[in-house]
């Protein structure tokens, strides 16, 4: 029998009873983490079986998958947003509405698309879609056309925390950047995290500071090892069509395209280059662009269809006046991969695990804030978003158009994929630690009897992927809550063997099924561990932060100052 254990039990009998612990900092002061017993009475009301029948009901067939812009992703938005009305919440999207709608292009590449390599003295070279190339027109125009000169831009990285630059000023506005997947390789941690991956390292970064810069086009030079993962990956999630936000009026790439390294070696052999001496000199700070002999000459033709889909957002306002006008905020994405028509047999994509069960904790959280005898003193906000499997596309709305300012909303808590398999021992809260509201996030653990379990794999960037990282990109610290692998009556190999057959044989596949025999004892404990940690951000004299020199410190740092 532990301390937390007697400590609940004492709480079931006494909701009265305020549950407060006290820790050390690292300055040595100490923390108070202190939650009022209406609110505790509140959190005892949790109930698995309830998160179960959301998750039925969610991944149920009737509903095809839940697909973006498909009728049964809109039938488990009204889902969401009658569940939100029906706790009293109050509604926070478009016009006194629940709904706030998210306007999306689907984009398509058209076999008619050229692609060719023209060197100043040489024949040009055409190259052949999906075997030597992928490439999104972002622009979202049915047709473009680029020619254009091509520069070696290392890794197309500009990060001032790093002291690294490598575009070092040279304008690149109308040309096509050639760059590498990653980031400069280290392994000291306060440059670009040593071997964990930073943003900067993503291809979607690299396009959007190419596009900042004016650039037209990006060709990233694709390296297994470096990237992490085979061109057949990247060649299939190129191929159909990819939903993006619709452009409001920001810069786009006319080619946002990835490139096989034999092609890269042949550009460089072109201009009378070595594609392995300029990789190696793209690990120096001291990397220059350099300006290729070869232009890009493309003719880019795609099949653009519009679409919309909705961000369900609810709000409890909070109990302080002043404080009210300030926010923490619950996200679970409730889209997945919907119905293919065109493939036989069992073609309905349920998301159980991916993402039913986090809507499920999402709504058992909003339900018991609404039972709680007090309010918060911030509001609490509830986004069930869209568009996750597209690309956060739903929270990457969200974030540009928060229904609080980014910069009054403290805290973002993110469920995303809670398997359904007992009762949990570990908790993953990768991205807590770089934010001000670790030191109550590892007393609240050690409370609940959690052990933190650290991110086992940092350089496959998994912070990158998943809703929170959309809203910590406009500066609102933000971090996923989830179980580790280690459960009761189980060892930790049991548990990664659970994720790793998951992975093997459902994710993202049909099979993410619903069962009878699943047990949400974790997910309901993840509901309250949530609930306590929003509770306690959302009473705190300060806002969240980032910690200092974080790679998002300057994002928060910027929205603050918008509004002041
Ligand atoms: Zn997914």
């Amino acid at each position: 029998m532990g301390k937390s254990k007697i400590l609940f039990s004492v709480m079931l009998l006494t909701p009265s009873l305020c549950l407060a612990q006290r820790a050390q900092k690292d300055d040595g002061s100490s923390i108070s983490v202190r939650l009022p017993g209406t609110a505790i009475a509140a959190m005892q009301k949790i109930d698995p079986e309830h998160i179960r029948y959301h998750v039925r009901f969610l991944s149920h067939d009737l509903l095809e998958g839940r697909g973006t812009g498909q009728r049964g992703g809109d039938i488990a938005a009204e889902y969401m947003a009658t569940q939100f009305a029906l706790d009293g919440l109050k509604p926070a999207g478009d016009n006194g509405t629940f709904m706030q709608k998210v306007p999306l292009v689907g984009i398509t590449p058209d076999p008619a698309t050229k692609f060719s390599l023209v060197p100043s003295n040489g024949p040009a070279w055409d190259l052949k879609p999906l075997e030597d190339y992928v490439a999104y027109d972002q622009t979202q125009q049915t047709k473009s056309d680029v020619d254009a000169e091509i520069v070696y831009v290392g890794y197309g990285i500009e990060a001032p925390e790093y002291k690294w630059d490598d575009y070092k000023g040279v304008d690149v506005s109308g040309k096509i950047l050639l760059m590498l997947v990653n980031e400069p390789p280290s392994d000291d941690v306060n440059f670009f995290k040593g071997k964990a991956l930073t943003y900067y390292g993503r291809w979607t970064y690299k396009y959007e500071e190419a596009a900042r810069k004016g650039a037209v086009g990006v060709l990233l030079v694709h390296k297994t090892d470096m990237a992490s993962y085979p061109w057949e990956v990247v060649r299939n999630s190129n191929s159909g069509e990819k939903s993006f936000l619709k452009l409001d009026g920001a810069q786009a790439l006319k080619v946002a395209s990835w490139i096989q390294l034999d092609v890269a070696r042949q550009l460089a052999a072109g201009a009378g280059m070595d594609l392995e001496k300029m990789m190696e000199d793209a690990t120096s700070r001291d990397f220059h662009p350099v300006a290729l002999p070869v232009k890009l000459k493309a003719h880019m033709v795609s099949k653009v269809r519009s679409f919309e889909s909705n961000n369900v957002l609810a709000v409890l306002p909070g109990g302080d006046s002043k404080l009210k006008n300030e926010a923490v905020m619950y996200t679970a994405h409730y889209d997945h991969l919907g119905i293919r028509p065109d493939m036989p047999g069992d073609n309905i994509y349920n998301g159980a695990n991916d993402n039913a069960t986090g809507c499920g904790i999402l709504l058992e959280v909003a339900r018991t804030y609404s039972l709680a005898g007090q309010k918060p003193r911030r509001s609490i906000l509830f986004a069930s978003v869209t568009a996750e499997e597209q690309g956060l596309l739903g929270s990457e709305y969200l974030g540009k158009h928060p229904p609080f300012p980014a910069a009054k909303i403290s805290l973002d808590l993110n469920y995303d994929d809670v398997p359904p398999l007992g009762s949990p021992e570990e908790v993953e809260v990768s991205g807590a630690e770089r934010t001000t509201f670790y030191p109550v996030v590892r007393v609240l653990a050690n409370t609940f009897r959690l052990a933190i379990r650290p991110d086992s794999r940092p350089e496959a960037g998994h912070f990158y992927r998943s809703d929170h990282f959309s809203l910590a990109r406009v500066g609102i610290p933000a971090f996923s809550i989830n179980e580790g692998v280690k459960y009761k009556g189980h060892d930790a190999a049991w548990g990664k063997q659970q994720a790793d057959d998951f992975t093997a044989k459902h994710y993202h596949q049909p099979s993410d099924e619903y069962h009878a025999d699943m047990d949400f004892t974790g997910d309901a404990v993840m509901a309250r561990f949530g609930f306590a940690l929003g509770w306690l951000a959302a009473g705190q004299v300060k806002e969240v932060g980032w910690q200092k020199g974080d790679e998002f410190e300057p994002a928060r740092m910027k929205s603050a100052s918008g509004i002041q």
